[in-house]
């Protein structure tokens, strides 16, 4: 039985990644939470990327001799050069305020017109094992940022960003669809088809 840490408290991430890693890996493998191995400490996430950011979480469970995994993700809109980036949830501040960072979002792009308010979600997943040896994957969904919200479903930028492959904004997706579609399942389907191989290295023959 492979056992995985998740450096997140986030019961949601965990069931989602069990979930994704369920159809692509056909060992036995059981997801922990830091709170599951007590770990009750706080990961200061200062990294200058989301592949930064990820591997400093995962490197956490690492270094108390557990196989670590994290994830970092964000929103990157092209017209404001990559922001608000790995500052994604605290954009307008702290603490995360979805509202105020929408706000703050389409006021930075009132004047940008409709064909360069191109964006993408970005989601890193590292894994760290105990010997610190590394392996991140990155998936990304690209977009568009709409001038006003749209949509009830999802969290954080979703009412904002609009999916032209499936003509709605992410916050009008059914959440069963924006979870196959999504930045996270992308990095999820890359990491559980590398995953195997990684693990070979540590699996007794
Ligand atoms: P984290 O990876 O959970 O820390 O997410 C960072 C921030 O990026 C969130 O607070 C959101 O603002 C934004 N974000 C990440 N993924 C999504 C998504 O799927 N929808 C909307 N916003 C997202």
């Amino acid at each position: 039985m492979m056992k995985f840490v998740l450096a997140s408290r986030n019961r949601h991430k965990i069931d989602e990644l069990v979930s994704i890693m369920s159809e692509y890996i056909s060992e036995d493998f059981e997801i922990l939470s830091l709170d599951d191995i007590g770990y009750t400490g706080d990961i200061i996430e200062n990294g200058a990327s989301f592949e930064e950011n990820a591997l400093i979480k995962a490197s956490l469970p690492a270094s108390l001799g557990y196989f670590g995994i994290a994830d970092d993700s964000g929103l990157t809109v092209d017209a404001l050069g990559g922001a608000p980036g790995i500052y994604s949830a605290r954009y307008a501040g702290e603490p995360t305020d979805n509202k105020a960072n929408n706000q703050k979002l389409l006021a930075a792009l009132s004047n940008v017109p409709d064909k360069d308010r191109g964006a993408s979600f970005v989601c890193t997943i590292a894994l760290v094992a105990p010997d610190m040896r590394r392996l991140t994957v990155t998936g990304k969904c690209k977009g568009y940022i709409t001038r006003e919200p749209r949509g009830q479903n999802g969290f954080g930028y979703d009412p904002l960003f609009f999916c032209p492959e499936q003509n709605k904004t992410f916050a009008e997706l059914d959440q069963k669809v924006k979870n196959k579609i999504s930045h996270r399942a992308n990095a999820i389907k890359k990491f559980a088809l590398i995953l195997p191989d990684f693990m070979k290295n540590y699996i007794n023959p």
